[in-house]
């Protein structure tokens, strides 16, 4: 399974772009406001997307992303998955922006489908299988578990620590987590010092922490704790990570 990171910055103090990543090129998770430009910058074809909340840095670029679809006439489906509401808030989000883009006049959503997540209810889609997880956050927040063939990935998406969240973290071979402060505890989110716990009792498994606030982690060092930058892009297979800078 191929990952890159599209961004990888919390919603507030950070110089990051918000969290985002594409799985094996095609398959996005979540679209914070810069993700079309970012998208186009690593030439990025996305036809298939897993939102995991629906609050603005996680979807915030959906509306132009859609806009550009359209605009293009480009009329290949785009299926996009997510929390019951997704729709309706879309649809919201283009009402407040461009109020002269009426979707009913103008066929923005024609050749997209929404699909609604249950938690542990799985998805199949070409050669891999999705499981919605869900965390504890300030809203329905849901992470994902992608699993293929030889190795099972987790993007944990906005959580606090809680049972779901490390039954996850039991099943993957590898972690693209929530770290958005460095230290502490904090409400409604995780932080990387109540992470390295974890990291340690796993030293199999690869920890990717992203949605981060600005923090100097210079001084963390796992050997299997990253921290990525956005365009980084790894390949993960059967527990071996190949890491391209
Ligand atoms: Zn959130």
């Amino acid at each position: 399974m191929k990952l890159q990171f599209i961004g990888v910055g919390a919603a507030i103090k950070t110089t990051h772009h918000g969290a985002s990543a594409v799985v094996n090129g095609h398959i996005l998770i979540d679209t914070p406001p810069a993700c079309n430009a970012l998208l186009r910058r690593y030439a990025l074809l996305v036809d298939t997307i897993f939102i995991t909340h629906l609050h603005g840095d996680h979807l915030g670029g959906l509306p132009f992303l859609l806009l550009e679809k359209y605009v293009d006439n480009n009329m290949k489906t785009l299926h996009i998955y997510g929390p019951d509401g997704l729709e309706e808030k879309i649809r919201l989000y283009f009402e407040a922006m461009f109020s002269e883009l009426d979707v009913v006049k103008y066929p923005i959503f024609d050749s997209v489908r929404f699909h609604v997540v249950e938690p542990e209810v799985e998805i199949e889609l070409c050669g891999l299988s999705v499981k919605p997880v869900l965390g504890r956050h300030a809203i329905t927040s849901f992470g994902y578990v992608f699993r293929d063939d030889n190795v099972c990935v987790y993007f944990s998406g906005d959580t606090e620590l809680c049972e779901p969240v490390l039954e996850a973290i039991d099943e993957a071979h590898c972690m693209v987590i929530e770290g958005t402060k460095k230290s502490g505890k904090l409400a409604t989110h995780m932080t990387v010092e109540e992470l390295l716990p974890i990291v340690r009792s796993y030293p199999e498994k690869m920890f990717y922490i992203t949605h981060r606030q600005d923090y100097d982690a210079s001084d963390i060092s796992e050997h299997n704790l990253f921290f990525p930058e956005e365009g980084e892009s790894c390949d993960v297979e059967h527990v071996k990570v190949n890491f391209h800078a």
